[in-house]
């Protein structure tokens, strides 16, 4: 996940356009004395760059899962599925709402079984969050069917897996509603930061509302004498993160095709040998991380130590298993409400997950893999 690894000049450049005439760091209003709008322009650049009608910043990813359920009617009671290897945001997000976390097992692509959903699913079920975890597309298709079968609305939570797709779409855009985080460790950065994606304008309408304390933004109108729609929150980006955001999004397909060199030669070459993380037929991967298998725990630990060695070091599978795999989360997840979560934690430990980075040489890469084969 290498946004930070570009962060440039012309990302400075674009920060230092908000000191053109008086800085504006705020994202609405003060039009006198403002020379430009880069939050609602990074929005404009994420419709056009993902084919989607409306796009929201927010102050992050977490935010926009949580705002995203809000909007969908999720409140105290209601239960919300999601997955065994994901990121504690989404569970927390969940939680926050007063909802509670109903957590599924996961296929071989690491993400949400479509199996395990459908049996999952109950009256109280209110949405469904489908993470595309490290760069890979959940079975998403299938699991979207499921959903319309029940009349439940599903979250795509595409924080790791910004310009990833599934056949034409963007992952992100194949269900109702879909979250990006620009935090500091994703494909692209703004520091903090995150952003809704939605066709449904009742959708995006509650979530921009919301985000902004409930805030009309009616045209003409001062934001003092502004009407009030509803109770909100505030969950506004920076100016300053909007213009980092839009040089960042402008590097997006660069950082995924050289992703993709890497990506290619760890799968080439390590097929022969190992068990590769599966890739749902029909989906492309944002090719940050390559995930695969080992048949036994000393496997395991030679291989990370070759890795370490190298300096490519691991990801998630193993380093922060802790905040990615609901088996450790308890404290937020009502044990008998993630039956599966055994099976999910063995099948992780039997993974590694290697980073994949820009700046990190070719050679290094095709160092470790011969050490791996070894
Ligand atoms: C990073 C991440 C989030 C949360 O994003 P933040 O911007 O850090 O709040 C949510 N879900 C997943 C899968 C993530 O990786």
């Amino acid at each position: 996940m290498p946004g930070y690894e570009l962060l440039g000049s012309e990302e400075l450049d674009s920060i230092k356009s908000i000191f053109e005439k008086k800085a504006v760091l705020f994202a609405h209003g003060f039009d006198e004395i403002r020379s430009n709008y880069h939050v609602r322009e990074f929005e404009d650049k994420i419709k056009h760059k993902f084919d989607i009608k409306h796009a929201l910043c927010v102050s992050s990813g977490t935010a926009a899962l949580k705002i995203a359920l809000k909007a969908l009617g999720v409140s105290h009671g209601d239960y919300v599925i999601t997955q065994g290897f994901n990121f504690i945001a989404t569970v927390e997000a969940i939680h926050d709402l007063g909802a509670i976390p109903m957590i599924v097992g996961v296929d071989a692509s690491l993400n949400m079984s479509a199996v395990q959903l459908e049996k999952a699913i109950n009256s109280k079920t209110k949405a469904i969050v489908a993470v595309h975890m490290l760069g890979v597309s959940a079975d998403i298709v299938n699991i979207v069917k499921i959903a319309r079968k029940y009349n439940i609305p599903v979250i795509e939570d595409a924080c790791e897996a910004i310009g990833g797709r599934y056949d034409n779409k963007f992952l992100g855009t194949v269900a109702d509603v879909g979250v990006f985080s620009f935090d500091f460790g994703k494909n692209i950065t703004t520091g903090e930061g995150g952003a809704i994606l939605t066709n449904n304008f009742q959708l995006y309408d509650y979530c921009r509302m919301y985000h902004d304390h409930g805030h009309m933004n009616t045209p003409g109108l001062p934001r003092g004498q502004d009407d009030i729609a509803m109770p909100g929150f505030n969950y506004r980006m920076t100016e300053i993160s909007g213009a980092i955001g839009k040089v960042q999004l402008s590097r997006l397909d660069f950082i995924n095709s050289q992703h993709k060199i890497k990506y290619d030669l760890l799968s080439n070459r390590l097929q022969k040998k190992y068990t590769l993380r599966m890739i749902p037929e029909g989906s492309t991967p944002s090719y940050d991380t390559f995930i695969f298998r080992v048949e036994s725990d000393a496997e395991r630990a030679r291989i990370i130590d070759i890795l370490n060695k190298l300096n490519i070091g691991t990801k998630n599978l193993p380093d922060a298993i802790r905040w990615h795999c609901a088996y450790y989360w308890s404290h937020i997840v009502d044990p008998k409400n993630m039956p599966n979560i055994d099976q999910v934690y063995d099948e992780l430990c039997m993974h590694i997950a290697v980073p994949i980075r820009i700046g990190l040489d070719t050679a290094v890469y095709e160092t470790a893999i011969e050490a791996i084969l070894n």
